[in-house]
């Protein structure tokens, strides 16, 4: 059986954003024959709040969205730190006690703004005194991935990021590396996300492996809704919420129809049914793998 998630991180409510994303999940999952899991992302527990968590299946829900599970990552400390002991059993890791300021100060940054870091704590002895964070010793090689819908890629993530987190100086997972146990542990074939993810993709295939995957997953990055700004849409830039623009006064039809239309996969705004919305992206993104 195949499964692929559904992954929102509980920093806001969901918004039109969430919506397509979902649609995306929904509309690859169908072609595939997948299973859908629903996975909350809140391992930075800085940002998380219980409100936005709780407030993720009960909105998926009332849009008609059915997942074969629901996890939440704060509920995997101890699978982390298994993991973490595999990576540590192979040398994998070392601790970096540099704080941003010196980060971003020594080391070149990529187009994304994220540092390369240099390695600067593998080969001078840190202070055990202050906090660290782990780095894994990201192997010097190019991967080479197809993304189903943008094609090949060739990337070396150590020239992209260089020895990268999995545990931040404050103690919480990274992104990174809980993505990569989830998606082991729940034995993830398809992932399915937004085009501003595609660049964690190498890093994420040799964390994988590292952590004993045998094979990566099917990767597949979609377009992003945007501002009229070209701005990714999000909560920061007052995007409103689902559940604000429901208690305004449009239907689950309607936002379904104006997510669509503005995702370009139907004409002129019309309200639409889950089955509708998921048909209109599998035939405008999806018309290579419907041919078939
Ligand atoms: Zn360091």
């Amino acid at each position: 059986m195949l499964f692929t998630r559904f992954a929102p991180s509980p920093t806001g409510y969901l918004h039109r954003g969430h919506l397509l994303s979902a649609l995306f999940v929904f509309a690859a999952a169908d072609l595939f024959s997948a299973k859908v899991r629903l996975r909350i992302e809140d391992h930075d527990k800085s940002r998380a709040r219980k409100e936005y968590i709780d407030s993720i299946p009960e909105d998926l829900e009332r849009f008609g969205f059915k997942f074969e599970s629901v996890s939440l990552q704060s509920k995997r400390q101890a699978l982390y730190e298994k993991y973490a002991e595999i990576l540590f059993s192979k040398q994998k890791l070392y601790p970096c006690s540099c704080s941003r300021k010196k980060l971003f100060e020594e080391n070149p940054v990529n187009a994304d703004g994220e540092v390369i870091y240099s390695g600067h704590c593998l080969k001078n002895p840190i202070d055990k005194n202050s906090d660290f964070a782990l780095r894994f010793k990201t192997p010097d090689k190019t991967i080479t991935w197809e993304d189903l819908l943008l094609g090949k890629f060739e990337e070396n993530p150590k020239n992209q990021c260089g020895d990268f987190t999995i545990k931040d100086r404050i103690s919480q997972w990274t992104y990174q590396f809980a993505v990569c146990v989830d998606d082991l542990e729940e034995n993830i074939g398809l992932v399915v996300r937004g085009e501003d993810l595609r660049n964690s993709t190498a890093r994420q295939i040799v964390l994988s492996e590292a952590l004993g995957r045998k094979t990566p997953p099917l990767y597949l990055h979609h377009p992003l809704l945007t501002e009229k700004s070209g701005e990714k849409l999000s909560k920061r830039q007052h995007s409103k919420s689902l559940r604000a623009e429901l208690e305004q006064g449009l239907s689950i039809e309607d936002l379904l129809g104006l997510v669509c239309c503005e995702a370009h996969s139907i004409p002129k705004k019309a309200p639409l049914t889950l089955n509708e919305a998921i048909y209109s992206i599998q035939k405008t993104y999806f018309s290579c793998f419907l041919k078939k």
